[in-house]
């Protein structure tokens, strides 16, 4: 930090924005992609990859959607064998095992219990199939299979389950993302080191069409500046999630909806068990989980129906209600009232008519707008799961190159190549070898290098790299929290991060912890205006910001949740 306060070289963002949109404007794309979720960040990475010049516009910040409001499980979904979607767990249970192995640091083996209690005969049978299936369709797993666990095994696991009528449990593991986030920052990253242009808080306002009706890029409104461009493209995907029946009501005019949407509901609690678990509501026979996220418990997922605009989606007192109740059955000493936050999101599904909210498919489905309606130049995502965002990825990457008629393309390399922050193979191992020698040169802790590589991995070297150019950064965040400032610089300089909300919720954990950095919002806000220089007003106004995009978040917030 230099004598007036602000850090070495602080950070233009302005100019980097205006460095992008320029690049929008006059460059002609192979494809533009709208949305940058999941599923749009690895499209543009599958595209990047096989060589054409790719642009993502994003309304808000990457990850803002639904993707960051999942259960934050990899998984083939049990869920999903009662519906015999049998090629979607299939597809799914691989999926598993691809980012288990090429983000380690992002995705971790979860043991899960799913505990049975008093019921008839045939509901043990039908369990024991399909968890004899579950593993079937992941016959080339690596983690370890099924096991059933007595009654007495099971509460010497877990203390806290009810034990009237209980009989036992399956145990079996799936994967977990708890930084879900970092995972669209990744493919983003990964798109942008392979050339491809992302902007964020670039709204797509309209399709531009030729004299033919072909879609040939998108009008992209800059929401800082209030600027609009014109983006060419040979090719548009439209990958904008639950947004999809919105953003092509201009295309599609008159026709039938091609989504479903569904709301489903989080609660993020005091932690309450050991382990994660499977279990079936009383009130519905639903299935829903109690899984430890980041020193918590998250308890989740309702499945309602939801009409208006996917920013809106916030947990209603009936969804908490039914969450706290269903939970506190099943754990009868955990508290579950004693809410820190919750979060809801909204699920795109294929359109499916009168069917309930929990039995429509969770398969994508690709919508060519050429051979559906006669519009040539779009193509749109419906549906999907993180877990299989990669294999959509891949198929709209074959589509693509076919359609643009590369003859040369060659093909999807994303199965082979870690994401960015993935190059290692255990992340303790690297944690103890690479990064907690040099972090402790720069007088960080132990806790603080193992933060460092669960969060950036492979990356970390990058952040501990700016703190050693400016040793200022090695201040906490918080300083409840490992986080230091040069997480912020550098998801600022390198990650399209622009408002403390981008910092706090979707780069960094920071914003996820029960205060949600509202103890010490002033100190933050005061680090990053001299990161990025703000003067005092916009400090205030990105405070302001950051509260109203909470707020919907803490509407159920008990009062002992410290803020
Ligand atoms: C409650 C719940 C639990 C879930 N749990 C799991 C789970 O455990 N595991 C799993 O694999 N999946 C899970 N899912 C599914 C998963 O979260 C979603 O399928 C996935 O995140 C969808 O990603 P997406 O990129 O399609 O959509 P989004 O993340 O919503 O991205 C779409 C983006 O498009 C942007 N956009 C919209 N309009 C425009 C425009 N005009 N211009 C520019 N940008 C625009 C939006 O801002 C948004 O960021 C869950 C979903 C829900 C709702």
């Amino acid at each position: 930090m230099t004598s007036n306060g602000r850090f070495c070289g602080s950070i233009d963002i302005t100019a980097q924005r205006e460095r992008g949109f320029a690049e929008l404007e006059r460059t002609e794309f192979d494809a533009l992609i709208i949305g940058g979720g999941i599923v749009g960040t690895g499209i543009a990475r599958d595209l990047a990859l096989r060589g054409l010049r790719v642009a993502l516009v994003e309304q808000r910040d990457l990850a803002s959607g639904t993707s960051s409001r999942p259960t934050r499980l990899i998984h083939g979904g049990l869920r999903y064998l009662e519906m015999f979607d049998f090629g979607l767990v299939r597809t799914d249970m691989r999926e598993r095992e691809v980012l288990l192995r090429l983000a380690p640091h992002l995705v971790q083996p979860l043991r899960f219990l799913m505990p049975m209690y008093g019921r008839g005969v045939l509901y043990r049978a039908k369990l024991q199939a399909g968890m004899q299936l579950y593993d079937a369709l992941s016959f080339d797993k690596s983690l370890p299979t099924r096991q059933w666990l007595n009654r007495r095994q099971v509460l010497r696991a877990e203390p806290g389950l009810n034990p009237v009528d209980l009989q036992g449990a399956w145990q079996f593991y799936d994967g977990q993302v708890s930084l879900v986030e970092r995972l669209v920052i990744e493919n983003a990253l990964d798109a942008s080191l392979e050339g491809a242009v992302i902007a964020t808080h670039a709204s797509a306002t309209a399709f531009v069409r030729d004299e033919l009706g072909v879609v040939r890029g998108a009008l992209v409104r800059d929401g800082m500046s209030g600027r609009e461009v014109r983006v060419q493209a040979r090719l548009t995907i439209n990958a904008t999630g639950p947004w999809l029946d919105m953003t092509t009501a201009g295309l599609r005019r008159g026709r039938k909806p091609l989504l479903r949407l569904t709301k489903g509901v989080h609660l993020v609690v005091p932690s309450a068990t050991r382990h994660a678990h499977v279990l079936f509501a009383r009130n519905d026979g639903r299935l829903f989980f109690v899984i430890p996220w980041l020193g918590y418990s998250l308890v989740g997922t309702t499945d309602t129906d939801f009409h208006g605009d996917p920013a809106e989606a916030a947990a209603t007192q009936e969804d908490v209600d039914y969450l706290v109740e269903e939970a506190r059955r099943a754990f009868p000493n955990g508290q579950f009232d004693r809410i820190h936050y919750t979060y809801a999101g909204v699920r795109a599904l294929v359109r499916v008519e009168s069917t309930s909210t929990g039995k429509v498919s969770r398969k994508h489905a690709l919508h060519d707008h050429s051979r559906r309606e006669g519009i040539e130049g779009i193509v749109s995502v419906v549906g999907g799961k993180v877990t299989g965002y990669r294999a959509i990825a891949e198929e709209v990457g074959e589509l693509v190159a076919r359609k643009l008629g590369q003859t040369d393309d060659r093909g999807s390399i994303t199965q082979q190549r870690p994401l960015p922050g993935g190059h290692l193979d255990d992340v303790d191992a690297y944690v103890e070898q690479e990064l907690w020698p040099r972090a402790s040169q720069l007088g960080l802790d132990h806790g603080q290098a193992q933060h460092l590589g669960r969060v950036y991995g492979s990356l970390a070297p990058r952040v501990l790299q700016l703190a050693e150019q400016d040793p200022g950064l090695t201040e906490r965040v918080c300083p409840e929290q490992p986080g230091i400032l040069a997480e912020l610089a550098r998801c600022v300089r390198d990650e399209w991060a622009v408002s403390l909300g981008d910092v706090l919720l979707r780069r960094t954990p920071i914003g996820l912890h029960a205060c949600q950095a509202l103890n010490c919002l002033d100190r933050i806000a005061e680090r990053m205006a001299h990161l990025v220089g703000w003067d005092s007003a916009e400090q205030a106004r990105q405070m302001d910001a950051y509260r109203r995009e909470i707020e919907p978040m803490r509407r159920y917030s008990a009062a002992t949740t410290p803020v």
